[in-house]
């Protein structure tokens, strides 16, 4: 017998009584039908992601490393560590119940410590991406203590939220760069009698969330409130990924080796104990000596530097990684049917105006930026079909002195 064409098939409402009655081969369904069958099926989804990281594709260190070498430039130590700490890090997410009344592996959060502008945040986003997890990075300076002018350490969890598009089980899986770790070392050795907010206690709060812990977080971001609805965080899954210049830390590690920085030892001698040379000596200890806590480094225990970046590593950065900046105009040029091609000289020089500005990788952008915004606004107008920009060393010199970024020079 023909089904009613007129009611459906799974609540018996009236077609009177829907906003839309969907038929099908021997049945029908109404929109409220529809929607609620449509919940039951995001939840059952949802649930079913709970505990598997399946989705994440697991590579092995060497290939981690591999896929790290095509954006980031130099810093083999730096990405030799990340890709056995996060190799591991899956491993220990990916092991399955039945395993962990064995062993069961702790979480091992990072830490990498070099100068700004030298790849940190770079080399946490590109295995974020590799992995394609969510990712945010939090700004450890503006954290306080709860209750003080500042953010909590909970927002940082707000923006992995926000990242992972308000979808819980991803977030609990993402990765949190938290840069400037080192800003929050405590300020002095003896306890004061001003409360150190921004500092120890913050370093107490993250504690929470580096352990691993549920956490509630406002989703949109803020101070906590009463009225506002929470969002229940487990962080034990989440890796902590922390960045920091950590500046002076080379004499704490010269301290430990009994090392004199600035003895009365030849110039010659000073030159080989220099700073790139001590920061591969970092160990946890020092991060101690620094003024983090010793639960904080407890938490963070793979432990690795980034080197100054070379006049040879700049250059590379310019035109080496997948989507470097010169392939990124290149690009945009050749939309235009513009061939752009740069001299060695125009790039050396580049680089060398980089370093004069103290500006590191972070203003090769800006420089070429300035180096090709008179072509960018001219040629795209002049009808020709075919054309070619070259840009030499003289090209670029005119451009940047006629630029205002002689003013950021720094003094
Ligand atoms: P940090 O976090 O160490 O202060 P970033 O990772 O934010 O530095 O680097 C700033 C920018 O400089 C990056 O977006 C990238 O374009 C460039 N950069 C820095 N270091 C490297 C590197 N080792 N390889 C490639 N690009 C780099």
């Amino acid at each position: 017998m023909a089904k009613d064409s007129n009611k459906c098939s799974f609540c018996g409402r009236n077609r009177k009584d829907t906003n839309l009655l969907i038929a099908g081969i021997d049945a029908h369904i109404c929109d409220y039908c529809i929607s609620q069958a449509n919940e039951i099926l995001r939840e059952e989804m949802d649930n079913k992601e709970e505990d598997s990281f399946e989705d994440i594709e697991l590579l092995k260190p060497q290939e981690i490393k591999s896929y790290l070498d095509q954006y980031v430039i130099g810093q083999e130590q730096a990405k030799r560590v990340l890709s056995v700490a996060v190799y591991n890090h899956y491993k220990r997410v990916t092991q399955k119940s039945s395993d962990k009344d064995d062993i069961e592996i702790e979480k091992a959060n990072g830490v990498m410590v070099g100068e700004t502008g030298t790849g940190k945040t770079l080399m946490a986003r590109t295995i974020a991406r590799m992995l394609r997890v969510p990712f945010a990075i939090a700004d450890a300076t503006v954290l306080t203590e709860a209750g003080y002018v500042g953010e909590d350490v909970e927002s940082i969890l707000s923006r992995l939220l926000q990242a992972a598009d308000y979808n819980v089980n991803a977030a609990q899986k993402g990765i949190v760069f938290i840069d400037e770790i080192d800003k929050i070392a405590r300020k002095s050795d003896n306890p004061s009698i001003t409360r150190d907010v921004s500092g120890e206690g913050v370093q107490q709060a993250l504690l929470k969330l580096l352990e691993g812990a549920t956490v509630s977080v406002p989703p949109q971001g803020g101070r906590k409130h009463p009225e506002q609805k929470m969002v229940q965080i487990d962080t034990t899954n989440i890796l902590f990924i922390a960045g920091g210049a950590f500046d002076g830390i080379d004499k704490k590690i010269a301290n430990r080796l009994r090392t004199n920085v600035i003895g009365y030892h030849s110039s010659e001698t000073r030159k080989a104990v220099n700073k790139e040379n001590l920061l591969q000596y970092i160990a946890p200890q020092d991060l101690r000596a620094y003024g983090l806590i010793p639960e904080i480094v407890g938490r963070l225990p793979v432990v690795t530097y980034l080197e100054p970046l070379s006049t040879a590593a700049l250059k590379r950065i310019l035109t080496e990684p997948k989507n470097s900046i010169i392939r990124q105009y290149t690009k945009l040029f050749e939309m235009d049917g513009i061939d752009l091609k740069f001299t060695d000289g125009a790039l050396q020089f580049i680089v060398e105006k980089a370093i004069e500005f103290k500006l590191g990788a972070r203003g090769l952008r800006s420089i070429v930026e300035a180096v090709v915004t008179d072509a960018m606004f001219e040629l795209p107008s002049t009808g020709k079909e075919q054309q070619q920009l070259k840009v030499t060393k003289t090209y670029a010199d005119e451009k940047i002195r006629k630029s205002n970024l002689n003013q950021l020079k720094v003094a």
